[in-house]
C-alpha cells in the first residue's frame, strides 16, 4: 500500500491526522520539527515520541527524500550532484564556493519546457515539476555537503539550474518557503535569487505576493530580434512585455532586478549589443551580470574573449550600470551555467527519440 507524503501535510493537517488516529494533536508540533528542522529520515528517529505513535505514524505515512546519486567534484572546488527523486527521475544541483560566499544552485524541473539554443538542459523533455520538498531537500544536502567540504554553511541560493522556476511557481513559491522558515532552514530571503527566462504574467504575479527574494531575468540580447533567435519564449514574453512586468516588480517590492547576460561569441558582444542593453537598462532599476559562455556539446556557440567582456562591462559602467563579470566555475564536470543535462540521461532520451522515430 503506498502511504501518504507526511511532509506534504500542512501542520493543521497533520494534527488532523493525529487526532483520527486517537493521538494527541500537540505532538503535531514535535513532528513539524523532526520533519523540517530536525531533516529526520525515518520515524525511528523521532525520539521524543512514544514508540507506539512512531509505530503508527510509520504504517500511515512515509517521509520521502532525495537521495545523491552521482557527485563531481571540479578542480576550482566546485561540488555537481546528481539527485534522484521518489519516482526515480534525477535532476542536478551544484555547489558553488567562493571566499566570500557558499552558493547553491538548484533545480525546479526534470528537464525544460524552454529551449534556449545555449543551454545543454534544453535538450531535455520537461518531464514534470519538483515538489516543494524536493527543491527543500536539494538546499538541506548541498549546505551539508558545504559544511562537511569546506566548515561553511550556505549563504546563498539562485534558482538557476534545471528548469524554470516560474513555470513551478506554487512548489517554488512553497519550497522558499521552507527554505526560509525558522522551522525550517532559516535561510535569508535576500539571500535567494529566482532566476527566469522571463515569464510577464509570472513577474507579475511575483510582485502581486509581494515575495521578499531577488528576482534575475535571463536577458542574453537586448533585441527582440536576436532574443528572438536564443530563447523562444521571447516571441511570446517580448521584451515590451518583460520591461513593463520588472517595472511593475520593482515599483511593488523596491527590488533591483538582476539581468543575466551570457555572452555569446559574435552574436551578442558587440558595441551596438552593448548600446541595446543601455536602452534597456535605463528603464528597469536594474543590474548586470555578465556570464562567461560555457561551451556545450553540439553547441552553436563560442565564449567571447576576455577583451570583448572588459568592453562590454566597461561601457555599461560608463553609462552608470552597475556590471559584474561572472567566471565560469566548474567547467571541468560540466557543472557551469547552461551545462546541467544528466549526460547519461540525455543519451538515453536521444536513443529513445531515435528509436521512435524509425
Ligand atoms: S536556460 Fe533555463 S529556461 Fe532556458 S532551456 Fe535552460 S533551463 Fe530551460
Amino acid at each position: 500500500m503506498q502511504t501518504k507524503n507526511i511532509r506534504h501535510l500542512s501542520r493543521e493537517e497533520i494534527s488532523a491526522e493525529l487526532t483520527s488516529l486517537g493521538e494527541p494533536a500537540f505532538r503535531a508540533k514535535q513532528i513539524w520539527q523532526w520533519l523540517w528542522e530536525k531533516n529526520a529520515s525515518g520515524f525511528e528517529e523521532m525520539s521524543n515520541l512514544p514508540k507506539g505513535l512512531r509505530d503508527k505514524l510509520a504504517e500511515n505515512f512515509s517521509i520521502f527524500k532525495i537521495t545523491i546519486q552521482s557527485k563531481q567534484v571540479s578542480s576550482d572546488g566546485t561540488i555537481k550532484l546528481g539527485f534522484t527523486l521518489y519516482d526515480g527521475e534525477i535532476v542536478e544541483g551544484v555547489l558553488i564556493p567562493a571566499d566570500d560566499r557558499m552558493t547553491a544552485c538548484i533545480s525546479s524541473q526534470v528537464g525544460c519546457s524552454l529551449s534556449c539554443s545555449f543551454c545543454a538542459t534544453a535538450s531535455l523533455p520537461r518531464k514534470r515539476n519538483l515538489y516543494f520538498d524536493e527543491i527543500y531537500d536539494q538546499v538541506a544536502i548541498i549546505n551539508k555537503i558545504a559544511l562537511e567540504h569546506y566548515s561553511k554553511k550556505l549563504s546563498n541560493i539562485v534558482f538557476m539550474g534545471m528548469g524554470e522556476p516560474l513555470l513551478n511557481y506554487s512548489n517554488v513559491i512553497k519550497g522558499i518557503e521552507r527554505i526560509t522558515a525558522d522551522d525550517g532552514l532559516g535561510m535569508a530571503p535576500k539571500r535567494i535569487t529566482v532566476s527566469t527566462a522571463g515569464i510577464a504574467k509570472m513577474i507579475h504575479k511575483l510582485a502581486d505576493d509581494d515575495v521578499k527574494f531577488n528576482l534575475a531575468l535571463s536577458l542574453h540580447a537586448a533585441t527582440d530580434e536576436k532574443r528572438d533567435k536564443i530563447m523562444a519564449i521571447n516571441e511570446t514574453n517580448n521584451l515590451a512585455a518583460l520591461k513593463e512586468a520588472l517595472i511593475y516588480f520593482h515599483d511593488k517590492t523596491g527590488t533591483r532586478i538582476t539581468l543575466e547576460y551570457v555572452m555569446l561569441s559574435g552574436y551578442n558582444d558587440m558595441k551596438e549589443d552593448v548600446v541595446e542593453l543601455v536602452k534597456f537598462c535605463r528603464n528597469v532599476p536594474s543590474k548586470v551580470n555578465l556570464i562567461e559562455y560555457n561551451p556545450i556539446e553540439n553547441g552553436l556557440f563560442k565564449k567571447s574573449s576576455g577583451n570583448a567582456l572588459h568592453r562590454f562591462k566597461d561601457y555599461l559602467e560608463d553609462n552608470h550600470i552597475i556590471a559584474n563579470i561572472r567566471r565560469s566555475r566548474g567547467e571541468d564536470i560540466d557543472a557551469a551555467c547552461g551545462q546541467l543535462a544528466n549526460k547519461e540521461l540525455a543519451k538515453a532520451e536521444l536513443a529513445d527519440s531515435l528509436a521512435q522515430s524509425k
